[in-house]
């Protein structure tokens, strides 16, 4: 059962397939032999399964808890950061993410965080119904559980070189998906380890999300192309599996976004649209039975109108009584 869980990939590296609740399946955790020990990336989100895989995986390679002297995270999204804090307690080992990661993951996940009320305003003020938002609610606080205890952790960041398995990595700041996320990037070898932010098959997602940058998608987008300029001849992304077609798959990301923005601002030409209105015509009101899904669709969704804005392509009248929320209109062409 371990070995379903686990790859020997050619470098050296183990890939373990972190099983996750949720329709991504999984979450990859490289683990990368050094001198001493070994460093292991991003270890998944904290869950029985997901903790059994670990167990099954070590077993399997003859490896214990405390064979891992380092543990590195690309962002704080919980799929990645969750199980830090458990894998710091059973190792010693210490964690390192970025300064502005780990403010992200202490807003969401602090004691006094109010991340799922700001969260829920936005969406109140954006056209979702009140029964929605209780679910998405529930849904946020579900997590605080996967991502305990959290760990203690240093800081590492953008534009400084780190050695990892013998080699030397730049850390390449990569904004858009999430706030201080870091790829990290071997020029002799070609090889990027990318986090969610490139990768296969999957178009990963871009939230507006209260307190962070009101304009992800273009700081998504302007990451990409920034990525683009490197030469890679093999990508290890945070989900499915490791790719060589770095450059190929950023275009076809980018071209997505360019379709989007063109469908929606067809779509507000027909008529005015709440973000929520807009997010149920695009994903399906299916979505009312999955917070966890309609969640990020609605962010997204309101990632893409809030770009429409900064292009001067769309405006937006502000919620009133007579109105179930902001309302995106078109802009006219001159
Ligand atoms: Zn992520
Ligand atoms: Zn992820």
């Amino acid at each position: 059962m371990g070995e379903l869980h686990t790859l020997q990939l050619e470098n050296g590296w183990l890939q373990v397939k972190v099983p996750l609740p949720f329709s991504l399946r999984w979450v990859n955790s490289y683990v990368i032999p050094e001198e001493d020990g070994y460093t292991l990336i991003d270890p998944g989100l904290r869950t029985d399964e997901a903790i059994a895989a670990w167990e099954a995986a070590l077993t399997v390679h003859e490896l214990k808890w405390t064979d891992v002297t380092r543990i590195l995270l690309t962002h704080q999204h919980p799929d990645h950061y969750g199980l830090a804090g458990y894998v710091q307690e059973k190792s010693g080992a210490p964690v390192y993410m970025s300064r502005k990661s780990h403010a992200y993951a202490q807003r969401l996940w602090g004691e006094d965080s109010r991340f799922a009320e700001e969260l829920q305003s936005l969406f109140a003020e954006h056209g979702m119904p009140a029964e929605l938002i209780d679910a998405i609610g529930h849904n946020l606080s579900s997590f605080v559980k996967m991502v305990s205890p959290q760990p203690q952790v240093a800081y590492i960041e953008a534009g400084s070189t780190i050695a990892l398995g013998g080699l030397d990595w730049l850390l390449i700041d990569a904004p858009g998906h999430a706030s201080g996320q870091l790829c990290f990037y071997q020029p002799e070898r070609k090889w990027m380890i990318c986090g969610d932010q490139v990768l296969p098959h999957i178009t990963p997602n871009v939230s507006v999300v209260p307190g962070e940058d009101e304009k992800p998608l273009n700081l998504f987008l302007t990451s990409l192309k920034e990525l683009a300029g490197y030469e890679v001849e093999m990508a290890y992304p945070g989900h499915r599996d490791p790719f060589g077609d770095f450059s190929g798959r950023i275009e076809e990301l980018i071209s997505h976004h360019g379709r989007r923005l063109e469908r929606m601002a067809e779509m507000l030409a027909e008529e005015p649209r709440t973000a929520f209105d807009m997010c149920e015509a695009l994903f399906g009101s299916r979505l009312r039975d999955n917070p966890h899904n309609l969640r990020f669709a609605m962010a997204e969704t309101l990632a893409h109108l809030y770009e429409l804005v900064h292009q001067g392509r769309a405006t937006h009248s502000p919620a009133n009584s007579c109105t179930s929320g902001v309302y995106y209109t078109v802009t006219p062409s001159q």
